[in-house]
């Protein structure tokens, strides 16, 4: 169902990025992984994708450096052909009060998050446009939507990823290219794992479906907004998080 399409998923190598990989490589696209420093997990993802029949390529690049974000576009798009599909998944934390909150924690969260998101959508829409066909997920979050204490930076960054999306949405549409964004809640992965573990009871507590959810959940969600049945679909919010913000 996503023959001959090539997807871009940053943070790829781990957690939901991992997951996205393999879900939409099981629809049979092909995939060009980029992550920040894991070579390891980077090239186990990719050679999994290929197990499943597509060709998949990983690239070392910090998404929050806008000249290394064009290169590598180059590079994918001189390796693939063309882009179909864009995942901005890569994501990180530095968590704080407020009060105490570091300067630096606050703009490597915006670099990454949100400004990261911008350099890829800013270098790929060029390739869809010229196209008349392109598909824009991106990973916000939850803490985006509701706020969350500890979070200001994180739910600025994924706050303002809604707007870039909404936006992006409008810009697009005349060229059938769309963009929506994912708000997981709490997922199981490595950037979650302390927090699940130390507050575990809490935080099912305030779950309506009453887990946390996988990777696997994130990616499916995924996978339907960059594929054929969400054709009419764009500038959404898909909150993908147990019930925990509506
Ligand atoms: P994770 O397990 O910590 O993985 C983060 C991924 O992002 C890794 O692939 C990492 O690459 C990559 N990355 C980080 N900084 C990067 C940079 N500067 N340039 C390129 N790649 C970079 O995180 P996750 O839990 O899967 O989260 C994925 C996304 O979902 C994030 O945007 C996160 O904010 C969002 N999200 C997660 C949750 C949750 O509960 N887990 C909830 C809501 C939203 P390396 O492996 O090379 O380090």
């Amino acid at each position: 169902m996503l023959k001959e399409q090539t997807a871009i998923v940053t943070g790829g190598s781990r957690g939901i990025g991992r997951a996205i990989c393999l879900e939409l490589a099981q629809k049979g696209a092909d995939i060009a992984l980029v992550y920040a420093g894991n070579t390891q997990a980077a090239e186990e993802t990719a050679a999994a994708c290929r197990a499943l029949g597509v060709k998949a390529q990983c690239y070392q690049c910090d998404v929050a450096d806008f000249e290394a974000v064009k290169e590598t576009v180059g590079k994918i798009k001189a390796d693939f052909g063309g882009v179909q599909i864009l995942v901005n998944n890569a994501g990180v934390t530095r968590d704080g009060l407020l009060a105490a909150m570091k300067q630096a924690d606050f703009d490597a969260v915006i670099d990454t998050n949100l400004k990261g998101a911008f350099h890829f959508i800013r270098h790929v829409t060029p390739l869809m446009m010229r196209a008349r066909y392109g598909r824009i997920v991106n990973i916000s979050s939850v803490s985006g939507i509701m706020g969350n204490a500890g979070q200001t930076n994180y739910s600025a960054s994924k706050a303002g990823l809604i707007g870039l999306t909404k936006a992006t949405a409008r810009e697009l549409a005349g060229r059938n290219v769309t963009c929506n964004a994912v708000a997981p809640g709490f997922i199981a992965t490595d950037m979650t794992k302390a927090l699940v573990e130390k507050n575990s009871e809490a935080i099912v507590g305030s779950i309506p479906l009453g887990r946390v959810g996988n990777p696997e959940d994130v990616a499916k969600a995924v996978s339907f907004l960059a594929g054929p049945d969400s054709t009419y679909i764009t500038g959404e919010v898909l909150r993908v998080d147990g019930g925990m913000a509506m």
